[in-house]
């Protein structure tokens, strides 16, 4: 039977709570245990799909095709394992669930309460996932803040799992804010005390406190949480802010966090393996060199829109020993044709996206690195517009995306046929790992070395099959397409240092040790461009 870890967070959101569950996961792991992770997300939403990213964050997406939270990106990476959609529970699945249910009758003759068919619904999941997993240990994270209305019925479900399942099998760590006043400069633990009470006062004893800072906790605050809290001296553990979240586990640990929750576990102690971890987080921290890419983007004033593409740069520029300096541009500014932000670049990313707005700026963007043989990179919808971009300036075509102007001349984006008729839009995109045939001697193929890959998918349209062939002749190549032939999956310029462009994201399979190929090449051809 799995053991199962807790974590919940008070005082504030936005603490890096994700991160310390994904550190403690990474932890256990590498003790030699296996460790799943699910995460919890208090709203309504049946999954992160229908989200602006703007507000929530990057909508991550699965093998399976799931849509989720960009936690599970984070467990993916720090465990390097692949998640289903099953590891992402919301309020909206379950209330779907339990609702379907009374429809069917399940429930006969009785009230249908939150307490307990809502409770019993989230704690049947939690367990359903971490048996079916087979893992030794399931690290559960429930998002929003102690105290909020709408994560009740989860911390509800958690305490009487604690119960079920007995003290040694459930341990709760519950990581909080330790804010420094300035004028002082003292870390003050009273937001601690508040947030540890409201846990209590719903039942649940936290066993491990993660104090989150600026700095590390004092001796003197670790001691005073202990005392005020009633945890252990040795539950404390600082989580100050780290320069790169690939830290956290190591500070973590160096503070004794794994070896006392497998206490607390009842579960042998095993030696931890970190060598590989710590020698890519002294790569990346000790990288001298620094390259310059540019997103061209629409949400670029949050750097969560693009989590998993700021991720692979930094995997990958750990192959080069060189920091990726992102710099951020709005797609808008580019369309009056000012490019100075594009000048002072190695490298143009642009990223997946939709609609109309910014989508001119994006191809003046794909036209300028082209046209100077900057190295290039367009993921999805970044693809898409670089078809556009070479239809238009290259074969002369009155051209785009159906999706940004339905009726223009020349569709050389189209909708996909399977996407006719779709009315709702949650989950209904072309989604999750497709497998992708590669043609030999092509630059895709120096990356991935390999003539079948997978990767994953998000979107509604595609290239046009009816122009595939007069941009083919005009020498634009693609290298990668799908099973049956007629969908495109990659594109390249042979004539151009590094111009590369796929319909699939392949930043969500990058991983720390295991850069994604296109993100390697990419970084390294922003490399030679600034170096050679
Ligand atoms: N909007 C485009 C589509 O739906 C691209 C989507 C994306 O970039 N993820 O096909």
């Amino acid at each position: 039977m799995p053991k199962y870890v807790v974590v919940t967070g008070g005082v504030l959101s936005g603490l890096g709570k994700g991160i310390i569950t994904s550190s403690i996961a990474l932890l256990l792991k590498s003790r030699g245990y296996t460790v799943t992770a699910i995460k919890i997300d208090p709203y309504l939403n049946c999954d992160a799909g229908t989200m602006n990213p703007f507000q929530h964050g990057e909508v991550f997406v699965l093998e399976d095709g799931g849509e989720v939270d960009l936690d599970l990106g984070n467990y993916e990476r720090f465990l390097d394992i692949n998640l289903s959609r099953e590891n992402n529970i919301t309020t909206g699945k379950v209330y779907k669930n339990v609702i379907e249910k009374e429809r069917r009758g399940d429930y006969l003759g009785k009230t249908v309460q939150i307490v307990p068919h809502i409770t019993d619904e989230i704690k049947g999941w939690i367990r359903r996932v971490a048996e079916g997993s087979g893992a030794d240990i399931c690290v559960v994270e429930i998002g929003g803040t102690v105290g909020d209305i709408e994560s009740m019925p989860f911390l509800e479900a958690v305490r009487q799992l604690h119960l079920e399942e007995g003290r040694e099998n459930v341990v709760f760590i519950h990581t909080t804010l330790v804010p420094i006043l300035r004028v002082v400069g003292e870390q003050k633990t009273k937001p601690t005390q508040h947030s540890v009470k409201e846990l209590r006062a719903i039942g649940i004893d936290p066993d491990i406190i993660v104090g989150r800072s600026t700095k590390r906790l004092s001796k003197e605050v670790k001691e005073k949480i202990s005392l005020f809290c009633n945890v252990d001296k040795e539950a404390v553990f600082s989580s100050p802010d780290a320069e790169y979240i690939y830290e956290v586990p190591l500070i973590l640990e160096e503070q004794g966090i794994s070896k006392y929750v497998l206490k607390l576990l009842n579960l042998p102690y095993k030696e931890a393996e970190l060598s590989e971890w710590k020698k890519f987080v002294e790569r990346i921290k000790k990288a001298k060199r620094e390259v310059s890419i540019a997103i061209v983007g629409k949400y670029t004033a949050l750097g969560d829109s693009y989590l998993s593409i700021l991720e692979a740069f930094c995997h990958a520029g750990a192959e080069f020993d060189v920091k990726v300096h992102v710099i951020w541009v709005e797609a808008e500014d580019l369309e009056a044709g000012n490019f100075s932000m594009l000048e002072k670049v190695h490298a143009i990313l642009v990223p997946g996206g939709f609609g109309e707005r910014g989508a001119e700026g994006k191809i003046k963007a794909i036209e300028f690195a082209r046209k100077n043989k900057m190295p290039f990179l367009g993921i999805c919808f970044g693809f898409q517009l670089a078809v556009v971009e070479y239809g238009r300036n290259v074969l002369g075509l009155e051209c785009h995306s159906t999706e940004v102007k339905p009726n223009v001349k020349h569709p050389i984006i189209t909708i996909l046929p399977e996407q006719y008729g779709v009315q709702q839009l949650g989950g209904t995109m072309r989604l999750g790992a497709q497998p992708i045939l590669i043609k030999e001697g092509t630059l895709a193929y120096e990356l991935y070395k390999s003539t079948k890959i997978y990767e994953r998918h998000r979107h509604r349209y595609e290239v046009n099959p009816k122009y595939i062939d007069e941009l083919e002749k005009n020498g634009l190549i693609f290298s990668g397409i799908a099973e049956d032939r007629i969908r495109m999956e990659i594109l390249e310029l042979p004539e151009h240092p590094y111009f590369i462009a796929s319909q699939f994201h392949p930043e969500f399979k990058s991983r720390p040790l295991k850069p994604a190929p296109l993100f390697y090449g990419f970084v390294k051809a922003a490399v030679d461009e600034k170096y050679h």
